[in-house]
């Protein structure tokens, strides 16, 4: 069985992917070529957004924005500890300080009230309202509430409409990092087209919208953001028609146009994939709710989520090592995002944070375990995985 059935995808529809990328490979703009601005204007056109621009992975997305915004030392930006480390580390880079927030048991997305005791206690520098990195703490220079990075975690959509309002009434932006997320929808709009200044997503072939290789992108309304990206993407050029005009400082940010051909042929078949995920995690619901005291992922009630994973919190009383070392015997592979919160780790020991600063992280970190998910798991298989799963927690 397989984690992520990739292979499977191409056995499918290696036909079509194989004349994208052939086409590419006789018209030979390998850099910027047709196969890039076609596939940006599906993606817009998918999402509602105006604009989008792809770039070389989801963490250049990321930085992208925070460059184009021009984040920096004295900024505070407010995102989760549950989370890939790029999320933390894009901003980080900057110079800026990350705060983090604690995350909502249910959909392991940030808490919309906990990020506003965090703005409080930044502006306040009082750590006694809630946790603080050092920098944020009396003493220190105040920090400006700059941002907040949300992330659609396992492709949950996050609660929009308790952030978004809260963040503009502080002057914040708000930047979705949707690389896991894409594809899913929240509240009828898509993800990264949901009213964020910004959103990016990451074509990492095990996302659920993955290239052969490393792609990314960013969405957005704003049309001074999207010219900036664009120019940054390209060593910041000051226009397509003037490459060798720097007027800022850039980055080699761009996507391969192979990456867009194998993109485009992958975007024919994604919302029937998206469709066959969302019955595979409702399947899993339904076998799971046998055994006891697992926690299954809720299905989103009034959207979609994109199943980049399918991740459970085990009972309290077993050990995840001996669950998946059981399983492994099974040949069932298993996987764990994240056993560590971005907080603690040692890259950002600066921020001085203690494990127990964010409960509800420590808590899943040290309970969570991802299921296999892709679009096409059978019945039988997961009925397998329920079973193996169920011998394991039995010992
Ligand atoms: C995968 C991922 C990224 C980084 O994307 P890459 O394309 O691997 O650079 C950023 N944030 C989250 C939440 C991710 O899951």
């Amino acid at each position: 069985m397989e984690f992520i059935a990739l292979k499977e995808q191409f056995r499918r529809h290696e036909k079509h992917i194989r004349a994208r990328m052939d086409a590419v490979l006789a018209h030979g703009q390998f850099i910027m070529g047709p196969e890039v601005r076609e596939l940006e204007s599906r993606l817009s056109e998918m999402v509602g957004t105006k604009h989008c621009l792809t770039c070389a992975s989801g963490t250049s997305a990321l930085d992208l924005v925070m460059m184009a915004w021009e984040v920096g030392p004295g900024d505070a930006v407010f995102t989760t500890p549950f989370s890939f480390f790029a999320t933390a580390e894009s901003i980080a880079k900057t110079g800026a300080t990350p705060v983090f927030v604690d995350i909502e048991p249910a959909t392991f997305n940030l808490n919309a009230t906990d990020l506003e005791r965090a703005v409080e206690a930044v502006l306040r520098r009082d750590d006694r309202l809630y946790p603080l990195p050092r920098q944020a703490q009396a003493g220190n220079p105040p920090l400006r509430p700059k941002a907040v990075v949300v992330v659609d975690i396992f492709g949950h959509p996050a609660d929009y409409d308790a952030i978004l309002p809260f963040a503009r009434k502080c002057g914040m932006s708000v930047l979705e990092d949707a690389a896991q997320s894409f594809g899913g929808v929240y509240r009828g709009k898509p993800l990264c087209g949901c009213g964020c200044d910004a959103a990016t997503a990451s074509f990492f072939p095990a996302k659920p919208l993955g290239c052969y290789g490393d792609g990314g992108a960013v969405f957005t309304d704003d049309d001074a953001l999207a010219g900036c990206v664009d120019s940054l993407r390209y060593h910041g050029r000051k226009d397509s028609s003037n490459k060798n005009d720097n007027v800022r400082l850039g980055t080699n940010g761009r996507l391969d146009t192979l990456q867009a051909a194998i993109l485009l042929a992958k975007l024919d078949i994604f919302e029937n994939e998206l469709n066959l995920r969302n019955e595979v995690a409702k399947r899993y619901g339904a076998l799971l709710c046998s055994l006891p005291d697992i926690v299954c992922p809720k299905m989103p009630l009034d959207g979609r989520s994109a199943w980049a994973q399918y991740s459970i919190l085990l009972p309290k009383y077993v050990s995840r090592e001996t669950c998946i070392r059981a399983m492994k015997k099974d040949a069932i592979p298993t996987s764990v995002f994240y056993p560590k919160g971005l907080h603690i780790q040692n890259a950002l020991d600066y921020l001085e944070y203690k494990v127990e600063d964010f409960p509800v992280v420590q808590e899943v970190t040290a309970r969570v375990l991802s299921l296999p998910m892709h679009p096409y798991l059978t019945e039988i298989e997961q009925q397998a995985v329920v079973a193996s799963l169920g011998k394991a927690l039995s010992r």
